[in-house]
């Protein structure tokens, strides 16, 4: 899954006390971030198996820290920490506890579609329901779960700069470019495809949309 994690942060950020949207983009996806840094670093592993699930071709064969169970109970801790640390007064267990949640969304979606590719807590064991064996359930899965969070964040927010209509239609765009490009781009080639070049396109993938969920936010207000 890639921009279904989104919904978690967009359903989120109209709730009181929330940390802003880029913050909760970071958070959905701070799995992942560290997967990728974690495979440039080469403490964490994938390879390139043709087939190895319908949709996705990359076989995450090595990730105890970044999606293990108690390292995502970590990562959902540290992450809620800090947010806490620096968000306003009034606003810290709100914001922290909200920030934790997003973290742990990713978690609970990666469950639903990965092959039995996540631990739990160190054990041999891995878990993973396989949706991205199934491409058409996959697809309508993630694309509902987006537009409808997306139409609920527009509902409950408010252009409060002229550019808050065009910097939501901008964010669309940018996810279903992204998504379009993660589904039907040329697909990695096994020989060919430097691991690090798709650890790296992640990492701007995910850059971007960070980017463009603080446009959201600064041109963006809650409805009431
Ligand atoms: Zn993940």
């Amino acid at each position: 899954m890639f921009i279904g994690h989104y919904a978690a942060a967009l359903i989120l950020r109209p709730v009181k006390k929330a940390p802003s949207l880029p913050v909760l983009f970071a958070a959905v996806q701070l799995m992942d971030i560290a997967f990728f840094a974690f495979v440039i670093a080469k403490t964490e592993s994938l390879r390139i198996t043709p087939g190895i699930t319908a949709m996705n071709p990359l076989d995450l064969y090595f990730m105890p820290f970044s999606h293990g169970l108690a390292g995502v109970l970590i990562q959902s801790a540290v992450f809620g920490a800090l947010v806490a640390l620096v968000a306003g007064q009034g606003h810290r267990a709100a914001a922290g506890i909200i920030a934790g949640l997003a973290v742990f969304s990713h978690w609970v979606l990666d469950v639903v579609t990965h092959r039995p590719d996540m631990m739990l807590f160190g054990a041999d064991e891995k878990i993973g329901a396989g949706l991205w064996n199934h491409p058409n359930a996959a697809m309508t899965v993630e694309l509902g779960l987006i537009a409808a969070a997306f139409a609920l964040y527009a509902l409950l927010t408010r252009p409060k700069a002229g550019s808050g209509m065009t910097s939501l239609a901008v964010l669309a765009v940018g996810l279903a470019l992204l998504q379009a490009i993660n589904w039907f781009g040329p697909p990695p080639n096994p020989l060919t495809t430097p691991i690090n070049e798709i650890a790296l396109q992640g990492l701007a993938a995910f850059g971007v949309l960070i980017g463009l969920a603080w446009w959201v936010e600064r041109t963006r207000e809650p409805a009431d």
